[in-house]
């Protein structure tokens, strides 16, 4: 059971911040999976008065606040238009819609938890995260990174154009993934680049760069070869969800369907 001693709703980021500097205080998202926990919590911050829930097109950045819900994101216009329904697929299958109208996408980067579909689907975009202390520093550098006392204000989307797939396997409707997969492809520095991400390994999301360049009427047998060479490249656990075999042929299953998705519609 969570235990807390003060509920506290700052008005600025810098109250907020100061407050989270003690060792017995928390941030706050949508509490959805902190209050499973256990702990004695002296103050919890709440964030919802910073203005953080709001998921702004900035013309080259899609700018999505800390407090936005992953109902918010599943039904993000701006997110669709560039990346289809890849982003909503990544979010339909967590819990339910009241769960996703509260759970947050800041305390779902934050948590930085293996199973998350959140961070593996954002992980093989051009993203970055804001943090109140720490600025902006790539996605793929703070996932690696010990949680610390920092505020995390904001995940940004660099724009540009890529396809954008995302897949997850679960045993039931609902449950946590037994493996995730993002592939997302386009033009870097004028070569094709490939970004696979394998989450709910089940240790959490990694990424994966390949400069490849493969033909649209590339065969079954070519994709199959690419996509096992990617699924083979990540590392893989067991748990009571799969063995990491397992998990390793699923990701190569995903992220062949994936690649044949992006090839079929043509870059
Ligand atoms: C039953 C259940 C099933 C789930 N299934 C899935 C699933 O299948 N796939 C999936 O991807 N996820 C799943 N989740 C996780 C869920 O989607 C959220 O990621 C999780 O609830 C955390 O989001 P939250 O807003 O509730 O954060 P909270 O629980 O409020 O916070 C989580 C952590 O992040 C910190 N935090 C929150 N916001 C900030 C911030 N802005 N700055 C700094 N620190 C912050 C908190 O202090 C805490 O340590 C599941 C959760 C539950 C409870």
């Amino acid at each position: 059971m969570i235990t807390i001693g003060n509920y506290v709703k700052p008005k600025t980021l810098e109250e907020a911040y100061e407050l989270n500097q003690a060792r017995s205080s928390r941030v706050m998202g949508g509490m959805m999976w902190m209050r499973l926990g256990n702990a004695r919590v002296k103050t919890i911050i709440d964030l919802s008065d910073l203005g953080l829930d709001q998921i702004e097109d900035e013309g080259n950045v899609i700018k999505i606040g800390a407090m936005c819900t992953l109902r918010q994101i599943e039904q993000c216009e701006a997110l669709k238009e560039l990346y289809g329904d890849g982003i909503a697929e990544s979010v339909r299958h967590i819990v339910g819609v009241q769960f996703r109208n509260q759970a947050t996408i800041g305390g779902s980067i934050y948590g930085r938890f293996g199973f998350s579909d959140v961070l593996t689907a954002f992980l093989a975009l051009d993203t970055f995260v804001e943090l109140y202390d720490g600025g902006t520093i790539r996605l793929s550098e703070f996932v690696n990174r010990r949680p610390d006392k920092d505020i995390l204000l904001s995940i940004i989307v660099r724009k540009s154009k890529r396809k954008f797939r995302y897949g997850s396997i679960r045993q039931t409707k609902t449950d946590f993934p037994v493996i995730a997969c993002s592939v997302v492809t386009g033009m870097v520095h004028g070569q094709e680049t490939w970004y696979f991400s394998v989450g709910a390994r089940p240790m959490k999301a990694a990424l994966l760069e390949k400069q490849w360049e493969i033909p649209s009427d590339a065969s079954e047998e070519i994709i199959a070869e690419y996509a096992k060479q990617a699924a083979t490249e990540f590392t893989y656990g067991s748990n009571m969800r799969g063995s990491a075999e397992y998990r390793q042929h699923l990701a190569e299953v995903l992220i062949r369907r994936e690649m044949a998705s992006i090839l079929a519609e043509g870059r």
